[in-house]
């Protein structure tokens, strides 16, 4: 019970790529790239095992970004003549251009994967971009209509799912940071397409859903959101009727009512103990005193401590601390969970 882990990205070491942004490019090629990428992802492995993490994840070492790099794998998206949209109703972003029907002509994070599990006999996750977020951060020119090229996005990303699985993944979590932000398509279309991506795959399934990176853009939105967020209230009846098994939420230094946590009856909860959006490292004290909060409104055998979001934007000193103190503070609560 109470079994820790990641949101998903942690920081890059700076022989891989420039530290503390999003984006960053890569500082090698080639050979030299693949076997730096392959480093990195044994040095954050190592770095969660030693903090104490039960279920590890690769850091998104592998990829500039967790949209874009899964896109990037896709045939019919012009990546050379990109466009500026604005992302999440937020911020500019240059993004690639769909201009014919997309495919998936090859796997995309398989290899990946299979490294991975050659790392570590613990169980793995995996990130994926959800539909409705992969949509949002890109131009469409050729479906121009968000539900139609989702559920295009969804079966091509159930495709790589199924292989994820078969190369040993446990757990396959779709990041849906956009779920809080158009309310009404996720009742729509949203939770459908989540759905068709995450079906009938032989592991669990996972929603990520944030208040987004610590950047100065999604800080500013945050401040406007009032003193209660309750966007999570109209989402999680329908995740918690949904064929998803797992959820996740920010709690950490957030304006969430952790009353909502109520609200996903039946499902695993990835409760986020860690605030990604400061330097400050949480003692494990206050990451066990925000561990047994959410235990107020979910058992243990289903709550996952977790971090609010992903920490690439930090640097590696901080995301090692935060996530020494992540695993200390769930392993505070199990160890009184069993006097
Ligand atoms: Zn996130």
């Amino acid at each position: 019970m109470l079994e820790s882990t990641i949101a998903g990205s942690l920081p890059k070491p700076p022989w891989l790529a420039y530290p503390e942004q999003l984006w960053a490019p890569w500082r090698l090629e080639g050979a030299e790239l693949a076997t730096a990428k392959n480093d990195a992802v044994r040095l954050v492995v190592a770095d969660q095992i030693e903090a104490g993490i039960d279920i590890i994840t690769d850091g998104e070492q592998t990829r500039r970004h967790f949209v874009t790099s899964f896109i990037d794998g896709l045939a019919g998206v012009d990546f050379e003549h990109r466009t500026t949209v604005k992302i999440r109703q937020r911020y500019d972003a240059a993004v690639p251009r769909v201009v014919n029907d997309v495919s998936r002509t090859r796997p995309i994070y398989v290899e990946d994967a299979r490294y991975l599990r050659t790392l570590t006999d613990r169980p793995l996750k995996f990130q994926l971009p959800g539909p409705m977020t992969m949509v949002d951060t890109l131009a469409d020119e050729h479906y121009r209509d968000r539900e139609t090229l989702a559920m295009a996005f969804a079966e091509i990303l159930n495709d790589e799912a199924r292989e994820l699985v078969a190369a040993g993944i446990d757990i396959v979590q779709f990041d849906e940071p956009a779920f809080n932000v158009y309310m009404d398509e996720v009742a729509s279309w949203g939770i459908t397409a989540l759905e068709r991506a995450a079906a009938n795959l032989d592991a669990k399934t996972a929603v990520h859903i944030c208040y987004g990176y610590g950047i100065t853009a999604n800080i500013e939105w945050k401040h406007g959101l009032g003193g209660q967020w309750r966007q999570y209230e109209s989402t999680f009846p329908l995740l918690a009727a949904s064929s998803i098994d797992q959820v996740s939420l920010e709690l950490a230094n957030s304006h969430v009512p952790i009353e909502l946590i109520g609200l996903l009856e039946g499902k695993d909860v990835m409760a986020g103990v860690i605030d990604v959006a400061t330097d400050r490292v949480e003692t494990p004290e206050e990451v066990a005193s925000t561990i047994r909060r959410a235990m107020e409104y979910v058992p243990a055998e289903r709550l996952f401590p977790c971090t609010n979001c992903g920490m690439v934007p930090l640097s590696s000193e901080v995301s090692r601390a935060k996530l020494a103190a992540l695993g200390a503070g769930a392993a505070a609560v199990r160890a009184e969970l069993a006097m």
